[in-house]
């Protein structure tokens, strides 16, 4: 899947264009540098002028004319504008396969693999360093300390595309943490393809990374990376006591169905993974837990969705990632019977979503009136600070006093959910 980005006008519109490119990356979409070249074109136009009007209907037919078999999405201010009109006339008027507007831009590319049915695959939230929970920034670094994987996962095109697995020593990511530091980063995430593999050919494990990386650097924060959920070291749970390793983990389950799971190899059944987050919620303070759902693997039956959904409900996940499941060639998954309906799966993404959302909400309101340090990121659009707790919980600090900036840790109290339910709302402590 390649895509390009385009964007016109201001430098709001070409830092949209950044997010969208790491939003790709996450998801294992690879950049074009020409519409001819790409699967997806995406264009975020401008309206501020005529003349910016006119440019951007011309780069939506230039690319229409350079690729008309590229799946092209709009949005921007000329998408957006004027009020009475909506997307969908847009879209039919310019001949674009969907118009997303300006409100909904920050999930533009969830949106269009989400509308459009492009691939995502579970295994490139994975990649290090891409993990599409984690921005990465000035305050945040990943640090890739394994890669490769030895496990068949049906569905995963990984395995085959990173081989055999292999881990940094120690020492290097020690190393290469304390250089982070030194230049101001106050949070790293230590990712691997699968990082419970981490040390597996070296006589090492997972457990005595993260013990040298807490031991001889002075982190602010360490958090890991999407982990598999079984063979985690033993006495893993306990390294959470150190408050510097934050106590989140995001572990894909996949579906909540062991007889899809048994058709997906995967090497966990539910019983096991209600197990190992019961074991983490008893241990580690304030736990959170996130995880991927993959949406009509091959076969999902009507009574598998339903395990799903129950499932997920029960677990109450912090967020969950929505795949829709794709056959990518190669893999095991691709070649099976039972290949799902476009639109079941879509009917089943709008069912977890919502369920996802209410269980953030539920979440989250679980952590009102508490008091958290908040590694502060980026400014929102209403002009206030947000960041996240050390279990990843996004804040929004609602003070226009706050003394904050981007890549502080501050002190909150939560006050309030807010409206949409994404996030805690906070003031200084
Ligand atoms: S454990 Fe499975 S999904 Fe994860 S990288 Fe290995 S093969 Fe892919």
């Amino acid at each position: 899947m390649r895509v390009f980005l385009q964007a016109l006008g201001c430098r709001l519109n070409e830092a949209e264009i950044e997010t969208w490119s790491r939003d790709c990356r996450a998801r294992g979409y690879r950049l074009a540098d020409a519409a001819e070249r790409a699967d997806l074109v995406v264009i975020n136009t401008c309206a501020v002028t005529t003349e910016s009007v006119r440019k951007s209907r011309q780069l939506i037919r230039r690319a229409q004319r350079a690729n008309p078999h590229a799946k092209l999405v709009v949005s921007g201010c000329y998408a957006s504008l004027p009020a009475d009109r909506d997307g969908e006339q847009l879209g039919a008027e310019l001949g674009v396969d969907l118009v997303v507007p300006n409100s909904d831009k920050d999930r533009l590319i969830g949106i269009a693999a989400e509308r459009l049915d492009l691939p995502v695959m579970p295994e490139l939230a994975t990649e290090p360093g891409e993990n599409a929970l984690l921005a990465r920034g000035r305050h945040r670094a990943f640090v890739k300390v394994q890669d490769g994987c030895r496990y068949r996962c049906a569905f995963c095109v990984v395995t085959q595309a990173r081989g055999d697995e292999r881990s940094r020593p120690v020492a290097d990511v020690v190393d290469e943490v304390r250089r982070l530091h030194a230049d101001g980063v106050n949070e790293v995430v230590l990712a691997g393809v699968h990082l419970g593999g981490y040390g597996s050919e070296r006589a090492s494990d997972l457990r005595s990374l993260i013990t040298a990386v807490l031991a001889d650097t002075d982190m602010p924060r360490v958090r890991l990376g999407s982990l598999e959920p079984w063979e985690l070291p033993d006495g893993f749970w306990r390294l959470f006591d150190n408050p510097r390793l934050m106590p989140h983990l995001h572990l894909p389950i996949q579906s909540g169905a062991d007889s899809v799971l048994r058709r997906m190899s995967r090497r966990c059944r539910s019983a096991e993974f209600r197990a190992l987050v019961d074991a983490a919620r008893a241990t580690v303070a304030d736990f959170n837990v996130t995880t991927d759902i993959i949406v009509g693997f091959p076969g999902e039956s009507d009574a598998e969705w339903a395990e799903t959904m129950a499932f997920a409900d029960d677990l109450a996940f912090g967020h969950v990632h929505v795949f829709a499941y794709s056959p990518r060639s190669g893999t095991k998954a691709a070649a099976m019977p039972g290949q799902v309906d476009r639109e079941v799966k879509r009917a089943r993404s709008r069912q977890l979503h919502t369920l996802a959302a209410h269980s953030r909400r539920a979440v989250l309101s679980g952590f009102v009136d508490r008091t958290f340090d908040v590694l502060v990121e980026q400014r929102l659009d209403n002009g206030q600070w947000s960041g996240y707790t050390p279990n990843f919980l996004r804040v929004e600090l609602t003070a226009d006093s706050v003394d904050a900036a981007a890549n502080r840790v501050v002190t909150v109290h939560t006050t309030a959910v807010s409206d949409d339910g994404g996030r805690l709302l906070a003031m200084p402590a």
